[in-house]
């Protein structure tokens, strides 16, 4: 859907988080004839993107409350990196290469051991001994002996619990292992969650292969492609502005970065994005000025709070548009649900607790190693940090020792009723890290996400793009909608690159 914005035209763009502050700069940089007024019902912008800074025994630490890295293999990384470079930003700029300690993951097993998640044949193996992979071998079995490939035509969306059921012939796999990973990315039940929304690349693999095991071994050695795509290289055509060969180079450097993130936090994005804006004589930024309505107007605008507009960005979650969009079918009843997630922040000055053996990006809860505390992973932020390097320098940063961590708690557990109990959560990480965390007199501050996560659950694209049909139909194609809601994948980099496609087609 392109944007219908006239010559000196007037832009409404709801929400200043990620997905609003990126559109509104890429279409400030396409098109500086273009008022832009960016509504923020708080009275700061970043949306979830929160790095706070505090003070403990006189010395500062940052403790993310939201997303904290971006992963390199994402397009939206890219530009995220470059933008960050036109705002002359690019020494905050940081990364992880693939062999680094922070390139490790682990997943929980039901005896409460960590379980490296394996890289290569010598760790599957050890993987493939752990009790955590009970029924693998059998399922991997099961899902050769019956390859059989899915209709693209005919195939209905059902859930990645289903979908790996149905493969596998049980539910081992998914209970122990790949439940794990929803609660990492989505905060959510796999036996809820889309499979063509969340797990498309399971899905291609059946309609290719008729087989997950033979997808993954005709992906097996195959080097990632170095060509980019349209929208990348349209991107700075228009936009970047870097020569042919710097441009492939620097992209490529991004992508053989395992994940990237800025000194000072996640939220030095927005506040870069912010302090630019704010300079541009043809943008507003209206904080703590809520969206009440937003309604067709008389002829070729819209009308946000009274005010009349040629076009309007929406970047709200879709379960909080109902609201504002009040005309919009489908929008009602609850259609759209999020889940709300508890970020506690854990830090010891002074001491690294957390061992070798385990150091890595963090851990993973699976729904079978569940301990009944709404624990859905832990992130160890301390290591990632010591294992940063600075994009230019590529050397690290020096880091006192000390131990921070974030434990994501609730998800999809809360919406079921679950009564959380953060303290006894630390407990059980005690028991997994092997130290007891409390002796260390822990410095602890808990956050509630509230609503922070779109559920996209069974039948959830067919729902957005009746949304988005609706909503083009009654406001004659004015306001487009954007927001991790809309995106194609629920990080940061996705939602990058939605804003990215919208302005492009302005
Ligand atoms: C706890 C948590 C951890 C995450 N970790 C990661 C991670 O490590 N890596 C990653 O890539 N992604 C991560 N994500 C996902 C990432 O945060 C989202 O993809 C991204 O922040 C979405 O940005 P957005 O601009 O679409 O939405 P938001 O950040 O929600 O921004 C929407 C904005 O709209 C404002 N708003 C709402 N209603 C109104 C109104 N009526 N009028 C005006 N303004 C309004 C809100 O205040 C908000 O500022 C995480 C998400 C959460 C919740």
């Amino acid at each position: 859907m392109s944007l219908q914005v006239p010559r000196n035209g007037k832009v409404c763009v709801i929400g200043s988080g990620v997905a609003g502050l990126t559109f509104s700069y890429l279409l400030n940089q396409l098109r500086p004839d273009v008022h832009i007024d960016i509504y923020e019902k708080q009275e700061r912008s970043g949306g979830w993107l929160n790095s706070h800074h505090r003070e403990v025994n006189g010395s500062k630490v940052m403790l993310e409350r939201g997303p904290r890295t971006l992963r390199g293999k994402s397009d939206g990384s890219i530009v995220m990196i470059d933008i960050m470079r036109r705002l002359g930003q690019l020494s905050q700029v940081q990364y992880v290469g693939k062999k680094s300690q922070a390139n490790r993951q682990f997943l929980l097993n039901g005896q409460g051991r960590l379980v490296e998640v394996p890289k290569n044949w010598t760790q599957f193996a050890k993987f493939v001994m752990d009790p955590i992979s009970g029924g693998l071998v059998r399922g991997m079995a099961h899902d050769l002996l019956h390859c059989k490939r899915l209709d693209r035509k005919t195939y209905e969306d059902e859930s990645v619990g289903q979908l790996l059921a149905r493969r596998f012939g049980s539910t081992e796999i998914g209970d122990r292992i790949i439940s794990g990973i929803y609660h990492g990315i989505y905060a959510g039940d796999m036996n809820e969650m889309s499979s063509l929304h969340t797990g498309r690349r399971f899905v291609e693999d059946e309609m290719k292969y008729g087989s997950f095991v033979r997808g993954m071994f005709s992906g097996l050695g195959a080097k990632p492609s170095e060509i980019l795509s349209g929208e990348l290289m349209e991107y700075n055509r228009s936009i970047g502005g870097q020569t042919q060969h710097n441009w492939t180079e620097f992209a490529r450097r991004v992508k053989q970065s395992a994940m990237l993130g800025f000194a000072g936090g996640l939220e030095q994005y927005p506040l870069a994005l912010r302090a630019y804006l704010e300079k541009q004589q043809q943008v507003r930024l209206r904080l703590g000025q809520a969206v009440a309505s937003v309604l067709p107007g008389t002829g070729q605008n819209v009308v946000v709070n009274g005010v009349h507009y040629d076009h309007v960005r929406s970047t709200l979650n879709p379960s909080a548009m109902a609201a504002i969009f009040p005309e919009i079918q489908g929008l009602q009843h609850g259609d759209f649900k999020s889940v709300s997630v508890y970020i506690m922040n854990v830090y010891v000055p002074g001491t690294n607790l957390i061992r070798d053996a385990i150091a890595g990006f963090g851990y993973l809860v699976p729904q079978r190693s569940s301990q009944g505390d709404g624990l859905l992973g832990v992130i160890f932020d301390s290591v990632v940090e010591r294992n940063y390097l600075n994009w230019q320098t590529q050397l690290p940063r020096h880091q006192d020792d000390c131990t921070k961590m974030t434990l994501m708690v609730g998800g999809h557990y809360l919406n079921k009723g679950l009564h959380l109990d953060l303290h006894k959560c630390l407990g059980h990480v005690s028991n997994h890290l092997g130290v007891d965390l409390a002796a260390y007199n822990p410095v602890t501050q808990n956050l509630l996400a509230r609503d922070g996560i779109p559920v996209f659950d069974v039948g959830f694209d067919k729902k957005a793009a009746r949304v988005v049909e609706e909503c083009t139909r009654l406001y004659a194609g004015h306001v487009t909608l954007g927001g991790v809601g809309f995106a194609r994948g629920p990080g940061v980099p996705d939602v990058v690159m939605h804003e990215l496609a919208a302005v492009l087609h302005a």
